[in-house]
């Protein structure tokens, strides 16, 4: 059960004091406060952890600087979507909204090379009119011997150039502890020229290490990828386990399955989940197209099969976008295959607002109906 508060409520009032008071005097029930710092106001909510079913909702709405109760399913307590629940379904970062209602596009490199292509990226991201890109730092690969990435050692021109350009957000995987060191050191070194989410990829979804000290941080937002070999409702509780170190910051990212019967995808495209997670939780959903197709093949339409499944993702609702962009894709040190040109920049986000624009027509179609 979730006590939500009134607003700005003062924790040295006595009124306050009075109703932690009231809880400590429940049988079997524990507590754990979570307040949230918003632009314009502070919001505390009251977990309450126990045997809660004994709780009468009428009792406890009329409780000291209780405004709303929630009663919460045992899953994904803090994330999920509970019944009557109307908590927000958005965050803002750096001037940017991310919400079940929004649509970001994150085209980015997979992996940083160097300096020379995050300029270009940055630049194309920018002339096309967006604020967020990813760049790859941390690269976690199938062979030891294959190209890791530059780490902390790119960060420093990476956050410069992202202010050059405007680049509000970079989405960027981090493996360790200590990556998420690096990157707030280099943020703070560089004068905070942009924002970072941190992005847990499939192959750490459930390094449940990894997620504590991530949700133990507020500051960056964070994309927890699906695990392509585990179901889905491990993976929303791998999203949990952020929410309940502290950080409600989370998205979460589809980026298809890993089993051959997917062939000859990378991977098997699992973005009929997005009105799933969206129901089943608050989080705003990404796809990552690039990462779930593998390849720069075309239908005999003409049309990529990554821009077929984005389409497919968005006009079901997807809330971001996270795809393979590079320069020069032949020299790509990871994922080339699957990197889109940045000719083709303007045509992917067109193409974009045509599937959102149809999410938004079936969206309007079905609340006109009058049964
Ligand atoms: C990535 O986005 O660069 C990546 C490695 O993705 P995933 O964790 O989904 O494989
Ligand atoms: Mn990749």
């Amino acid at each position: 059960m979730i006590l939500i508060l009134n607003a700005n409520v003062d924790e040295q009032s006595s009124d306050y004091k009075q109703l932690l008071a009231q809880l400590a005097a429940l049988p079997g029930i524990q507590t754990r406060v979570h307040v949230e710092r918003g632009a314009e106001q502070k919001l505390t909510e009251i977990y309450l952890i126990g045997n809660t079913k004994a709780l009468e909702i009428a009792d406890m709405q009329s409780m000291p600087c209780v405004e709303r109760v929630v009663r919460v399913s045992e899953e994904y307590r803090i994330l999920g979507r509970h019944k009557d629940d109307q908590r927000d379904t958005h965050f803002d970062y750096n001037g940017v909204r991310f919400g079940q209602d929004t649509l970001n596009v994150f085209a980015g490199l997979c992996a940083v090379d160097n300096r020379e292509h995050v300029e270009l990226m940055m630049r194309a991201v920018r002339d096309n009119g967006q604020v967020c890109t990813r760049m790859g730092a941390y690269k976690p690969r199938t062979s030891p011997y294959a190209f890791q990435g530059h780490g902390k050692y790119c960060l420093n021109y990476v956050f410069e150039l992202a202010g050059k350009y405007d680049i509000k957000v970079i989405a960027m995987e981090i493996t360790h502890e200590s990556h998420l060191n690096e990157i707030k050191e280099a943020l703070h070194q560089t004068g905070n020229p942009t924002g970072v989410m941190l992005q847990i990829g499939t192959r750490n979804t459930q390094n449940f290490e990894l997620l504590k000290i991530v949700g133990r941080q507020t500051e960056l937002p964070v994309l927890l990828k699906r695990g392509f070999g585990i179901t889905l409702d491990e993976s929303l509780n791998a999203a949990e386990y952020l929410a309940s170190e502290g950080n409600r910051n989370v998205v979460f990212g589809l980026r298809g399955m890993k089993t051959n019967m997917g062939d000859p995808h990378r991977n098997m495209v699992d973005f009929a989940h997005v009105p799933v997670v969206k129901r089943l939780t608050r989080m705003p959903v990404c796809i990552d197209p690039s990462h779930s197709v593998g390849t720069r093949q075309a239908s005999p339409d003409g049309i990529l099969d990554v821009m077929h499944v984005t389409a497919q993702g968005v006009a079901a609702g997807a809330n971001m976008v996270l795809v393979d962009f590079h320069p020069a894709p032949p020299k790509a040190l990871v994922d080339g295959p699957q990197a889109l040109m940045l000719k083709e920049l303007p045509y992917f986000l067109e193409d974009v607002q045509i599937a959102r624009e149809a999410y938004l027509k079936r969206v309007a179609l079905r609340k006109n109906q009058a049964w």
